[in-house]
């Protein structure tokens, strides 16, 4: 059986929900993996940080607008009065729970009650929908047997047991729709897979049932050698390896979640990235095949803090770099690249939650310097390490400004870290002159 994903722009109108149908009305068993509608999860944290913030009119009125955004839709997919009917009641339902939850005492249970509705509305839209265009459809409720353990990764013993018995409960059906993003922690409320999380439901649940294929069907034709909303003329790419994948998705590639290929990779599960508007285009492949390319894509990653620590005598001192990693291990706080020198280490983290914290136990035996508003930009490809065509990219380091470089921490990739505003420049750059062979 095959997983398909289609992401929030892709049931986020009326046409697209037409496009998603005819793509899935195939024959074919399927499990069909969906987001909420576009908008809707950005308008869902924004209601629950204004019941946060004490602020509920204003959170009363998002849910009130939203409300009337969802009873458009309806009016324009269900012709059936009955099922229109239907819908508007479950809908209700829905927004009835959003209302209630603004007489509630905030808190991160009822922040991730909030913005689980999102999938709950689209799910319950489409198999409707589906329902009155005559094809037959069941829903599978994520919260049935998604779940993730105490470190945030998903339960996967669990998944595949209870995936098991909810899809032999369910209706025998040509497609089984689910909610992507949503899932129970370990203590059985409701949570998520973090922003962008319906990718990584579809490889998950790809995982459980030993899929054939995950597609990812979104708004672009696959996975492109660039940012798309930042850099100009960047093209898709046929294809790549899970390694490949991986990198360009934990460095910010949007069209992936970071942890997207991670269930399915020791699978060897082919992940096939879709256009919606376009199902014709190629799109991307993610197997095990790789080709040695050269740079093959770049990704950036924002929000990264750069912090140089001083020691006078580093090298010589043995158990320094144990010392520094301690204290990072300590607050739960990864660390993405890391450079060295004789009397200091350079090192980056994505997550500053803690960095008073580390700081403060940092500066007991060294010197400090703290750089934030800095991006890795990350080069992928192949053993790019080894490839003839490297060496390029140190000639346009004369003309953009780098504070760290990380080369050979694998063969596949080279990371860059520079100053965010200089980060679309610095990706322009690159594109032209690696992609585009312009000479500098
Ligand atoms: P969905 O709602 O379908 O999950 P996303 O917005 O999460 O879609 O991901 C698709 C978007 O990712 C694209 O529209 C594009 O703007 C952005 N994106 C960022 N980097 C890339 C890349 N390298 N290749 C393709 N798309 C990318
Ligand atoms: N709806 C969720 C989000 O907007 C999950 C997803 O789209 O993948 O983050
Ligand atoms: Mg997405």
């Amino acid at each position: 059986m095959k997983v398909l994903k289609f992401g929030g722009t892709s049931v986020g109108s009326v046409e697209n929900i037409w496009n998603v149908k005819n793509i899935i009305n195939d024959g074919e068993k399927k499990v069909v993996v969906l987001s909420a509608m576009s908008g809707t999860t950005n308008q869902l944290v924004a209601i629950a940080k204004h019941i946060a913030d004490d602020e509920t009119n204003e959170a009363t009125e998002k849910i009130n607008k939203l409300h009337e955004t969802y009873f458009k839709v309806i009016d324009n997919l269900f012709q059936d009065a009955a099922l229109n009917k239907d819908v508007k009641t479950y809908v209700s339902s829905i927004f009835n729970v959003l209302v209630e939850s603004t007489y509630k005492p905030f808190s991160m249970y009822l922040e991730n009650e909030i913005v689980a509705q999102g999938e709950l509305l689209s799910t319950y839209m489409v198999n409707s929908y589906l329902k009155q265009e005559g094809i037959s459809s069941a829903l599978l409720p994520a919260l049935d047997f998604m779940k993730i353990d105490a470190d945030k990764d998903p339960d996967i013993n669990y998944i595949k047991t209870h995936f098991k018995a909810t899809f032999e409960k369910a209706e025998d059906s040509e497609i089984y729709i689910t909610q992507g993003f949503i899932c129970l922690d370990d203590k059985g409320s409701i949570s998520n897979l973090q922003r962008g999380g319906s990718d990584y439901t579809a490889t998950i649940i790809g995982a459980a049932i030993n899929a054939e294929e995950v597609q990812i069907w979104t708004d672009i034709d696959g996975m492109h050698n660039n940012d798309p909303r930042y850099v100009e003329n960047t093209r898709p790419i046929s294809n790549l390896s899970f390694d490949e994948a991986a990198e360009l998705a934990y460095f910010g590639a949007k069209i992936l979640h970071p942890q997207t290929v991670t269930p399915v990779r020791a699978l060897n599960i082919p992940v096939r990235l879709k256009n919606t508007m376009n199902p014709e285009a190629f799109g991307t492949l993610i197997n095990n095949d790789h080709s040695e390319n050269g740079v093959k894509a770049m990704a950036a990653k924002d929000g990264i803090t750069a912090i140089k620590i001083k020691s006078g005598r580093m090298l010589q001192a043995h158990g320094f770099l144990k010392k520094v990693f301690e204290i990072f291990e300590a607050y739960e706080t990864s660390i993405d690249m890391i450079t060295t020198s004789e009397v200091a280490v350079s090192l980056t983290i994505d997550d500053d939650r803690n960095l008073d914290k580390i700081l403060a136990e940092l500066e007991k035996f060294a010197t400090i310097e703290v750089d934030k508003n800095q991006s890795i930009i990350c080069l992928v490809g192949h053993s790019v390490v080894n490839h003839s065509e490297t060496y390029k990219l140190f000639q346009i380091l004369q003309d953009v400004k780098i504070r760290m470089i990380s080369y050979g921490g694998s063969n596949n990739n080279i990371s860059l870290l520079v100053d965010t505003k200089n980060k679309i420049n610095t990706l322009q750059k690159l594109n032209d002159y690696l992609f585009e062979l312009v000479t500098l």
